[in-house]
C-alpha cells in the first residue's frame, strides 16, 4: 500500500526534538506515513540564505498536509514572520487552537475544554500599512477586516460546533471602540449565528473575555475572534491547562493545512532535552483527525493521557523530572 506523504518542517530551537517525538509516536502507532522534510526558519537561512525557500513552499503545496515545529523569526533586519507568511501564502484562514485539561498536569483548573477559532489572515496581522518614521517618533499599522473573511471564519466556528457536538459559540470583539473593523466582524458574525439556531451564541468584549476566562472558564466552549485577539486569548487558554507545552494549533485553508505547536522555539531551553513534546504530539493528533484517522488519533491521545496521569515520566513543566526523550518513550510504551 502506498504511504501517504506528509511534509515535515522540524523548525528551530526545541522544534526538531519535539517534532521527532511526534513522528516516532505516529510510527509506533502504525500511521504508515512517508515524511518529506523541508527547511524553514533559521536552518533555512543558513542553508538557502532565505527563511522560507521556494522548495519548502512547493512541498507544502504538493503534500497538502504539513507538521511543523516552531520557527524563529530574527528580530529586525526587515524579516517578516515566517508563520504569518505561510498563513497568507496558503490562505490558511482558520487557526484552530483547542485546550483540554489532562489529569495529572500541573494547572490551576480541571475540566477545561475550550477551542479558540482565530481568523488567521486579516486584522492587525494583515501586514498592511506598516510604517515607522525615520526619527522613531511615529508608527502606523492597518487592520483589515472583510465581510468574506469574517463570514468564512464564523461559519467555520459554527460548523465546528455542530460536527463536534458543542453547545455554545462566543463571538469575541471590541466593537465598542474599534467600530469599523471589530464592528464589521461582529455584524457579520451575528448574521452567521442566525443560521445556527441550534447553537447558543454569546457575544463578549475581549477584555471581559480575559477576566471571565480566568474566573469562569467553564462558561466557554468555542470562541471565535479576529487575528490579534485570538493570538492572545489562545495563549491565555494554554495557561489554564498547564502552559504552552500542552497547546497545539491547526492552520486550515481550502486545501492545505499546517499543524503546529502554539508556542515558539523556546531558545531558553534549547539543547537541554527538557521541552514538553505534547504540543506537537497533540498537533499530530489534530492532523490525524483532519485525515479522518480517528482511531489512530484516539490511540495516541489515550497514551498521552495515561502517561501524564501516571506522572512518573513527564517533563518539568508538568511537575516531573523526565527528559523529552524519556517522556516520549513512556508515551510509546503506553500506546
Ligand atoms: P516561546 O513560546 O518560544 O517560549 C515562551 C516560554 O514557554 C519559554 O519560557 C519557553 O521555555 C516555554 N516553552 C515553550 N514551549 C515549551 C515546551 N514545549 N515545553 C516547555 N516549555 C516551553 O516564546 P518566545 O521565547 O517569545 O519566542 C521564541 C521564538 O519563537 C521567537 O523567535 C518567536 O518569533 C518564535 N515564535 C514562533 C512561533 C511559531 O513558530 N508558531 C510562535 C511563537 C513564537
Amino acid at each position: 500500500m502506498n504511504k501517504r506523504s506528509i511534509t515535515v518542517i522540524p523548525g528551530d530551537g526545541i522544534g526538531p526534538s519535539i517534532v521527532d517525538a511526534a513522528l516516532k509516536i505516529m510510527d509506533h502507532a502504525g500511521c504508515n506515513f512517508h515524511y518529506d522534510y523541508a527547511d524553514a526558519g533559521l536552518m533555512a537561512l543558513e542553508k538557502h540564505s532565505e527563511l522560507l525557500p521556494q522548495s519548502t513552499l512547493d512541498l507544502i503545496e504538493k503534500n497538502k498536509i504539513t507538521l511543523k515545529g516552531p520557527l524563529t523569526t530574527p528580530i529586525g533586519g526587515g524579516f517578516t514572520s515566517i508563520n504569518v507568511s505561510l498563513r497568507k501564502h496558503f490562505n490558511l484562514y482558520a487557526n484552530l487552537r483547542p485546550v483540554v485539561s489532562f489529569e495529572g498536569a500541573q494547572s490551576r483548573y480541571k475540566d477545561i475544554d475550550i477551542i479558540t477559532v482565530r481568523e488567521n489572515t486579516q486584522g492587525m496581522y494583515s501586514g498592511a500599512g506598516q510604517t515607522r518614521s525615520d526619527d522613531n517618533t511615529h508608527a502606523e499599522a492597518m487592520s483589515i477586516i472583510t465581510r468574506e473573511g469574517a463570514e468564512r471564519i464564523t461559519e467555520f466556528a459554527y460548523k465546528l460546533a455542530r460536527t463536534e457536538g458543542r453547545k455554545k459559540v462566543t463571538i469575541v470583539h471590541k466593537a465598542n471602540i474599534l467600530k469599523s473593523t471589530s464592528g464589521l466582524f461582529l455584524d457579520v458574525a451575528r448574521e452567521v449565528a442566525q443560521r445556527y439556531p441550534d447553537i447558543e451564541t454569546n457575544e463578549m468584549i475581549v477584555d471581559a473575555v480575559c477576566m471571565n476566562l480566568v474566573m469562569y472558564p467553564e462558561r466557554f466552549d468555542i470562541i471565535v475572534t479576529t487575528n490579534l485577539f485570538g493570538d492572545i486569548i489562545s495563549d491565555l487558554c494554554a495557561g489554564l491547562i498547564g502552559g504552552l507545552g500542552m497547546a497545539p494549533g491547526a492552520n486550515i485553508g481550502q486545501d492545505v493545512a499546517i499543524f503546529e505547536a502554539v508556542h515558539g522555539s523556546a531558545p531558553d531551553i534549547e539543547g537541554q532535552n527538557i521541552a514538553n513534546p505534547c504540543s506537537v504530539i497533540l498537533a499530530s493528533i489534530q492532523m490525524l483527525e483532519h485525515l479522518e484517522m480517528q482511531d489512530k488519533a484516539q490511540q495516541i491521545r489515550n497514551a498521552v493521557r495515561k502517561t501524564i496521569a501516571e506522572g512518573k515520566s513527564v517533563t518539568r513543566d508538568l511537575g516531573g523530572t523526565a527528559t523529552t526523550t524519556e517522556f516520549t518513550q513512556a508515551i510509546i510504551a503506553n500506546l
